[in-house]
């Protein structure tokens, strides 16, 4: 394909988002190799997920001490959070803050959605458009554009009609949504939810929540960050904590149980359920048992104690019935902590409604009818999800040699190496791309290794005059095969999760994260650098030439 003549510049990198992912590349990037870069950001501001997920309760399930960039140690001594749990606004600030510390705006174009990207065989550049008009020519293309950020508003009949207000968590009005004296909908019971209901229900008029798949929910226990702690045994450890973090499996650094739920007496497995349970947070899932992530029998404990905790709290024993999950693991879809939620359903206000034995018919002028009633609302309130991990790419016409659209590509389930790179895509990046760990774990941590190691690659290029890099198709099918063979034993594969793409009407069933652990992945992706960026094909010139390949048949 020949040079668009409508191109007016030349970028080294251009950089696809501006969350966490988009903002630590162009630092990355333009600090350390001195990079010219473009950032595209669809959003008015930076954030990324941050920017979009306004609902109410929305903050995020990682301690804040370990949800943030640790590049800069400045940075990590100055910023205090104010919560256990950070708020979505603070989050925001934070990522604010960084932006004009670190002077990225002036290389962020906002208010610009890229529609299409196009691999130019003859030059070795990514021709890029976006509906801004903007038409531009990049060595790499980084792609920081989120797992979880293409909402699934569910195709129900009607919903033009609808008379009231309608909001989708991920793409929340930046204006106040008053709920006081409402009749209020809320359709989905996932994390968004169930941050989303109990704050909706202590304002609303009636809440009405409309649940297909009960879940297992541990409490957070948020409260405001504990001073001393950050004081004390933090920032003066921060080393320690992040080099823990980043070989722990999930991104946290904390140990992982290495007991067997089935090795120890009932009495013993209640306490330490109890324990935990007491603790809150992400503690209950790798804290107690190592067997409940791989062993039915090990993970049955886990989740009738789950659903003995759910039977306590909710007053009405019929609700409470509705609100136990009985048709998949513990675990098995992405583990949920709250404040309050099964409290909420104590409320007078509130109803749950059961959609699996009475499912939404259609959404009519005045509310939402099942098969057995009509309802009426003012506000109907989707948190129904992304089409994750795939959607941002499938959104956008992204084509690499030969004009192959990834749509095609991908047309069975996205095919990646490490997912960082697409075979026959040479020199686009992935950060958090499938087949990576990244939803699996502490996001920041995750999106940091990436960013690391893409940058030492693209270092590695420059020093050795190579022009092009790409993934070979066979160490691609093997990446592939290694993803599902790590997820086949655990408890993942036993639900119908957004993880398989379960959630999307004719979205192929595959297992998108890479479940082997941070730790080991990180392990990998050294491993393959040390050994000459084994598996990429490495070419130089303006003809795809290879000058350098530790790939034995890439
Ligand atoms: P989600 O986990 O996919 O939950 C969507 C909910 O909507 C589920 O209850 C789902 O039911 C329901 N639903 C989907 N389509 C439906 C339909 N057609 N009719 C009725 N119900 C429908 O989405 P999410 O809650 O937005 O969370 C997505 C991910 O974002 C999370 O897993 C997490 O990784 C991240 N997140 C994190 C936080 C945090 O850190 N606290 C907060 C929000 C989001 P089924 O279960 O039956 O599919």
């Amino acid at each position: 394909m020949a040079a668009d003549p409508r191109t007016t510049t030349d970028f080294d990198a251009v950089i696809i988002g501006a969350g966490f992912a988009g903002l630590g590349m162009l630092r990355q990037l333009r600090e350390e190799l001195g990079m010219s870069i473009q950032v595209y950001e669809t959003g008015s501001g930076v954030g990324g997920t941050w920017y979009w997920n306004r609902y109410p309760g929305a903050r995020c399930d990682s301690e804040s001490y370990v949800y943030c960039f640790s590049f800069s140690k400045e940075l990590l001594q100055d910023w205090n959070w104010s919560g256990k749990y950070p708020e979505q606004p603070e989050i925001l600030s934070y990522l604010n803050h960084v932006a004009d510390r670190f002077d990225l705006r002036r290389n962020i174009q906002f208010d610009t959605r890229v529609t299409s990207a196009k691999f130019l065989e003859d030059t070795n550049r990514w021709l890029i458009e976006t509906d801004q008009g903007d038409c531009v020519t990049a060595r790499f293309l980084i792609t920081g554009i989120g797992c979880i950020s293409t909402g699934n508003i569910p195709d129900i009949p009607g919903l033009d009609s609808f008379e009231g207000d309608w909001h989708h968590t991920g793409s929340w009005p930046h204006e106040k949504v008053d709920f006081v004296g409402k009749r209020v909908a809320v359709i989905g019971t996932g994390s968004s939810g169930i941050q989303a209901i109990p704050v909706i229900a202590k304002q609303a008029k009636r809440l009405s929540v409309f649940q297909r798949t009960p879940q297992y929910s541990i409490p957070a226990r948020h409260e405001t960050v504990d001073r001393r702690f950050i004081e004390e045994d933090v920032k003066p450890n921060y080393d320690e904590i992040w080099e823990k973090a980043r070989w722990s499996r999930s991104g946290f650094p904390v140990e992982f149980s290495q007991r067997s739920a089935l090795d120890v007496t009932e009495e013993e497995r209640l306490e330490i359920y109890e324990t935990h349970w007491a603790k809150g947070g992400f503690g209950f899932l790798h804290g107690t048992f190592a067997d409940i992530r791989t062993d039915i029998r090990a993970n049955d404990t886990v989740a009738e104690f789950v659903r003995s905790k759910i039977r306590e709290i909710v007053d009405d024993p019929g609700t409470a019935e509705k609100l136990v999950p009985m048709d998949h693991p513990y675990g098995s879809k992405r583990a949920l902590i709250d404040t309050n939620y099964f409290e909420t359903y104590n409320r007078w206000n509130v109803e749950l409604v059961d959609i699996r034995r009475s499912p939404i018919r259609e959404i009519t002028p005045k509310g939402i009818r099942t098969g057995d009633e009509e309802f009426e609302f003012d506000i109907i309130v989707f948190a129904t999800g992304y089409d994750a991990m795939t959607g941002s790419f499938l959104k956008m016409d992204i084509r690499g040699r030969n004009d192959l659209p990834l749509k095609e590509k991908w047309s069975e389930g996205p095919k990646t190496y490490l997912g960082l790179q697409v075979s026959g895509f040479p020199n686009m990046f992935m950060i958090t791309g499938p087949g990576s760990p990244s939803v699996l774990c502490n996001m920041p941590v995750a999106i940091e290794q990436h960013i690391e190691w893409i940058s030492e690659f693209i270092e590695f290029l420059d020093e050795n005059g190579i022009e092009t890099a790409e993934a070979g198709i066979n160490y691609e099918s093997a990446w592939v095969s290694h993803v599902n063979e790590v997820a086949e034993p655990t408890m993942f594969m036993l639900a119908n999760s957004w993880y398989l793409g379960a959630n999307i009407p004719g979205k192929p069933r595959v297992f998108m994260p890479y479940a082997g652990g941070l730790g080991t992945y990180r392990e990998k992706c050294n491993e393959i650098a040390d050994n000459g960026y084994e598996g990429f094909i490495l070419g130089s010139g303006s003809r795809r030439r290879p000058v350098a390949t530790s790939a034995r048949e890439a």
